[in-house]
């Protein structure tokens, strides 16, 4: 009898059902991955609320965090994007995204290719399973694939509760960090403590921040945000203004402002303030605010007056996945990453995963939901 797997299919926000596929041995240039586990994302609930569209439309398998095993290689792939043998049983990591290398965005090395998601299909068209929350994965050519490093001792490979967020949530902070530069000392202020202000605590420390300082309105989170590395902490419910928000970081950093500032809080009226954190000259940087059509007011003189530079960034390039995986390996007996997925799911129980996500996100949890097929 023919391989068959499980895929969460949605029609459109809300309720997902599971439906069996047949699994079809791979074309030369793909790979079949057997997921062992699928993380909930912050976008993912966006789209399961329908305030953005989905990955692909008509009945689709959402999900894009993921991790698992080589299960099927293609004929044609040998090895990973960095050019190491790749077998069947390997444990692997890959883009959700194909950026086409063919359009103006792509040719100008803009991480953004509008086209990242054309070979994502519906939910009954072969190989069926294109996105996360199901039994297996199918890689495609363009999607860039790494084996996830293994312990010289086999002994203490990274568990996967730190390996499936590492294609969206880490290598999204890491890419925006790079981007908007982190100077030896800087001070930088992360608007956010949930799972990407976390990541962002430790990976800015990491590249030479001076000071971090993490704000939210979660006292749990913040205790969070101490443990990835932030030096100072701003609980919204006892500094309540944003003046006096600014004054406190102006205390930290001599009446100058941060250097930094990242928004990972996907509120939009948070970015006024975030610039008035910033000294003269300060660099901003926009990753959770991707909801279209939410506006806020900004005052563009904050802007230009004090020349402060302002970057939107989604998506990154190939090479950060890797030095993520490499990051977390480094790091991991230093930053609390397995608090980071607290909940288990089995596939049956994806409804259920994504009802407590949101729930927990609007208690302010910083916990993602893990599936578990
Ligand atoms: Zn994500
Ligand atoms: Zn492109």
């Amino acid at each position: 009898m023919a391989l068959t797997g499980r895929a969460a299919v949605a029609h459109g926000p809300g309720r997902m059902e599971i439906r069996e596929y047949p699994v079809l041995p791979p074309a030369r240039d793909q790979a079949v991955v057997r997921v062992s586990m699928a993380t909930v994302c912050g976008s993912d609930l966006h789209m399961w609320r329908g305030e953005m569209p989905s990955l692909g439309s008509g009945a689709v398998v959402p999900g894009h965090e993921m991790t698992g095993r080589i299960h099927a290689l293609g004929a044609e792939l040998r090895t990973d994007t960095l050019g190491r043998p790749l077998l069947e049983g390997d444990r692997v990591v890959f883009s959700f995204f194909n950026p086409c290398g063919a359009c103006w965005a792509c040719l100008s090395n803009t991480a953004r290719c509008p086209h990242r998601y054309r070979l994502r299909a519906t939910a009954d068209t072969a190989p069926h399973f294109h996105g996360a929350y199901a039994d297996y994965h199918v890689i495609k050519p363009g999607q860039w694939v790494f084996k996830v490093p293994a312990d010289v001792n086999g002994s203490d490979d990274l568990p996967d509760e730190l390996v499936a967020p590492a294609n969206c949530a880490l290598s999204q902070v890491l890419y925006a960090l790079h981007r908007i530069r982190i100077w030896l000392g800087d001070t930088v202020v992360i608007q956010g403590a949930g799972g990407l202000g976390l990541y962002a605590c430790a990976v800015a420390k990491e590249m030479g921040a001076g000071q971090v300082i993490a704000i939210d309105r979660i006292p749990e989170r913040l205790r969070l945000a101490r443990a990835f590395g932030a030096d100072a902490t701003v609980d919204l419910n006892k500094l309540p203004t944003k003046a006096e928000r600014v004054r406190f970081v102006q205390e930290r950093t001599e009446g100058r402002g941060a250097d930094v500032a990242l928004e990972v809080t996907g509120v939009p009226q948070v970015v006024q303030e975030g610039l008035e954190l910033l000294r003269y000259g300060g660099r901003y940087c926009l990753v959770g605010t991707i909801v279209p059509g939410a506006s806020a007011e900004v005052v563009p003189h904050d802007v230009v007056r004090a020349s402060r530079d302002v970057l939107g960034v989604v998506g990154y390039e190939a090479w950060v996945l890797p030095r993520a995986l490499e990051f977390l390996q480094r790091t991991r007996q230093k930053y609390p990453f397995h608090l980071l997925v607290s909940h288990r799911y089995p596939l049956e129980e994806i409804n259920r995963a994504f009802e407590d996500a949101d729930w927990a996100l609007s208690q302010g949890n910083v916990t993602r939901a893990a599936i578990v097929p």
